[in-house]
């Protein structure tokens, strides 16, 4: 039996789910996805992503995206720069424009970008916006409804959970919760870089400067919109954003304390804090369980990170997000049985996401390691020279 006309619902509107209602659609399935947001313009969606062969590029295929994306990624993002605090250099590269080659097979995209690729994608009916969901509650032993903060509600014969970290889904499935990484990041933004801080724009190229030392970092990418992002990040306890006593809300007054905890770093680097012209926002990264797995529950399921948050140290969550969105929809696809299709789907990416979890925390013990940067300079020669 077909059930393209079973009632599947996908909570979330980020990659995952966006991926999800795309290939679903293009097979003749009408998801209905619920985004709480209120419109695609109500928060700025973030910085670049790298999108990589055998997960966000493999996902945009499915979805039929893959063209598009390549006339609107940036081949030459990819570059990157590993230094230490005094800036000695420790791997260098270019990337070149192939899509084909295999040394730089991970192009660059903005955040709002990849989502407006995937949002345009669908039928203007598919995204139901400002329908933030409270719970799922079961309904009989095989459906749910969904209870939303609007006072609507929906019955569905299956419930994908795209809601990302804090997904109000996942309780149905696993008492597992997103818990704080031991590491802080505290972004910064660099608007107009070229005009604003030629120098720094030159050092950084176009593409992502790692500087790593003293269990410390400045991650600085370069940003299609002409900004350089910067994320300084710190192993720290779980209170060190606000212990740090930092205003955030006033850049100005932020910039020199920010400053402070770098007064020994290079010179060349200082600049990615003292000329930060835009907001100031302070993140504590949080992750799940490595691995996360759950039984598999007749009618509900889950993706991206409301299935493996993880930290941004393998730049991977996006990827996934987007490579779960599109197995589960080739599942569903192409196994008669709804439940047969949930399951065999969960247990592809329990293997893949499993995998990709633990890279993932190994390298952020990495990143705030003795001798980071020389490290992390080996491990990406490990990758371009296999
Ligand atoms: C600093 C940082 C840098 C990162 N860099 C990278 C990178 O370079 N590469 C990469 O691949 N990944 C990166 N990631 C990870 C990436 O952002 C996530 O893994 C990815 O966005 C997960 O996609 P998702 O679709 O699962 O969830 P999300 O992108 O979180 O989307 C969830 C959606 O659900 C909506 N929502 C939430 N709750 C509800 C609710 N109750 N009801 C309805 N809607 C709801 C949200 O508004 C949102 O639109 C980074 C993360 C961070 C924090």
């Amino acid at each position: 039996m077909n059930h393209s006309s079973k009632r599947i619902a996908i909570v979330g509107a980020g990659p995952g789910g966006l991926t999800l209602a795309r290939v679903l659609q293009m097979a003749g399935y009408s998801p209905v996805v619920y985004e709480g947001e209120a419109s695609r313009y109500e928060r700025q969606q973030g910085g670049t992503l790298d999108l990589e062969t055998d997960s966000g590029q493999k996902a945009l295929q499915a979805a039929g995206l893959l063209e598009s994306f390549y006339e609107i990624c940036r081949f030459e993002g990819q570059s990157s720069k590993i230094v230490d605090k005094n800036g000695k250099v420790y791997q260098e590269d270019t990337a070149d424009q192939a899509p084909d080659s295999v040394q730089y097979s991970r192009p660059e995209i903005d955040r709002t970008v990849l989502r407006d690729l995937l949002l345009d994608s669908l039928r203007p009916d598919t995204i139901q916006w400002g329908y933030k969901c409270l719970e799922a509650v079961p309904v009989g032993d095989r459906q749910y409804a969904l209870h939303f903060e609007n006072g609507q509600k929906d019955v569905v014969d299956l419930v994908v959970a795209a809601d990302g970290a804090f997904s109000r889904i996942r309780p149905l499935v696993s008492e597992a919760k997103a818990e704080y990484s031991g590491v802080s990041m505290i972004e910064l933004n660099i608007l107009d870089a070229a005009n604003h801080s030629p120098g720094l724009a030159a050092f950084n190229g176009p593409g992502t400067v790692y500087a790593l030392d003293d269990r410390k970092g400045m991650i600085a990418q370069m940003n299609g919109d002409g900004r350089i992002r910067v994320y300084l990040g710190f192993q720290a306890e779980r209170d060190f954003l606000e212990s740090v006593d930092i205003p955030y809300d006033e850049p100005e007054k932020a910039k020199p304390k920010l400053l402070a905890l770098f007064a020994d770093w290079a010179d060349e680097l200082k600049p990615y804090i003292s000329c930060a012209n835009g907001a100031i926002t302070p993140r504590r990264i949080y992750m799940l369980p490595v691995p996360h797995t759950w039984e598999s529950r007749a009618g509900v399921t889950l993706i991206g990170d409301a299935a493996h948050l993880m930290s941004p140290f393998a730049g991977a969550g996006a990827n996934l997000a987007m490579l779960d969105g599109a197995e589960l929809a080739l599942s569903l696809i192409n196994h008669d049985e709804l439940d047969t299709a949930v399951r065999q789907y969960e247990q592809k990416m329990f293997d893949y996401a499993g995998a990709v979890a633990a890279e993932t925390k190994a390298n952020m013990e990495l990143f705030f390691s003795d001798n980071a940067a020389a490290k992390l300079g080996d491990l990406m020669k490990s990758f371009i020279n296999p």
